[in-house]
């Protein structure tokens, strides 16, 4: 009798840990942009300094998901430093549209509330994503455009910038070369001309997901054109029902086929798990499209997904369990 007491106090206490245990898990999950990367034209210095910024961004995200900060935080906190590399087509270094110009797009959503903010074609706020957190805490609204966004966010107290602090000669570069048109594959179609969107989703302690995009959008496109990073159900999605996720690849595919909430639909209302949902909608139906890119994903119980279908998508994860990769290629 008194053995059988002593196994039912093991067991519950088992129980409990495991429970504690599952309630203290956390998980980042960060992009910087798919395309079609190629290992031979990129050299050693360069896809080091890629990693080390990835690196860099998870390691922040994770330092307040790790300390029971809220993933909104975390999100905010590793896309504000892939902004701020000029490696990465959003914030500082991000691509020109057709007029040689920089207009940005950013989009965060909170998956405990489903409060949703998004700014687009901005040119003057440093960091885009806080211009959009803003949208959803401080507004009435959902997303805000252009000189009114900045308006908004200038009110706010966020940092402003000239326009010009966006400049990167590689992009510039690059759009040169895109308005010469004399590459091997023409347009806003060309996957090398925009790689560099930056997304970030995480599930913290508490058990709420966040997902956060922001982007240049695509070199040489119109201007006054949005893609799908600041569109809320296409670019960027969180839902503590089902999970977050942040995409990047050739925006207008997204939007039409509502990738971000597709994936958590799936999920919700077709039973499917992470894995299926976004290995359907990225390697199946955006590829047979002819949709390039790629998403991330964090589900509720911190299970990851990173499927893309080019050869590249710049990317990394880190949970609690000690598991972490940054990762370039296929
Ligand atoms: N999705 C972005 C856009 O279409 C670009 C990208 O992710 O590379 O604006």
């Amino acid at each position: 009798m008194k053995n059988i007491f002593r196994l039912f106090v093991v067991l519950m206490l088992l129980v409990l840990n495991l429970q504690l245990f599952a309630q203290g898990s956390y998980a980042l999950v960060i992009h910087g942009g798919s395309g079609n990367i190629s290992r031979e034209r990129m050299s050693p210095e360069r896809e080091a300094a890629y990693l080390a910024k990835l690196s860099e961004a998870l390691e922040a995200g994770e330092a307040i998901l790790k300390t029971g900060g809220s993933s909104m935080d975390a999100v905010v906190a590793a896309i504000m430093i892939l902004e701020d590399s000029p490696l990465f087509n959003a914030g500082k270094g991000a691509v020109f549209n057709f007029e040689g110009r920089n207009e940005l797009d950013a989009s965060i959503m909170d998956g405990k509330t489903l409060q949703a903010g998004a700014v687009a074609g901005i040119t003057n706020i440093k960091n885009p994503i806080t211009a959009a957190r803003k949208v959803m805490e401080n507004s009435p609204h959902v997303m805000l455009t252009g000189r009114g966004a900045e308006q908004f966010a200038f009110e706010e107290g966020l940092e402003a910038v000239d326009p010009s602090y966006f400049f990167d000669q590689t992009r510039w570069d690059q759009y040169r070369e895109f308005l010469r048109g004399n590459t091997q594959l023409r347009g806003i179609t060309n996957p090398d001309m925009k790689m560099g969107t930056v997304g970030a989703v995480a599930l913290d302690l508490n058990g709420n997901l966040a997902a956060a995009t922001s982007t240049g959008g695509m070199t040489g496109k119109r201007f006054g054109r949005i893609g799908d990073s600041p569109i809320i159900g296409a670019g960027t999605y969180a839902n503590n029902e089902a999970c977050a996720v942040s995409a990047t690849g050739h925006g207008e595919y997204f939007i039409r086929n509502v990738v971000a909430y597709d994936i958590a639909a799936q999920m919700m209302y077709a039973g499917k798990s992470l894995e299926e949902a976004a290995n359907e909608n990225v390697l199946q139906k955006l590829k047979e499209q002819g949709g390039n890119g790629g998403i991330i994903a964090v589900d509720r119980h911190g299970n990851v997904a990173m499927p893309f279908n080019t050869t590249g998508m710049f990317r990394g994860y880190i949970k609690s369990t000690g598991e972490t990769e940054v990762n370039i290629f296929e």
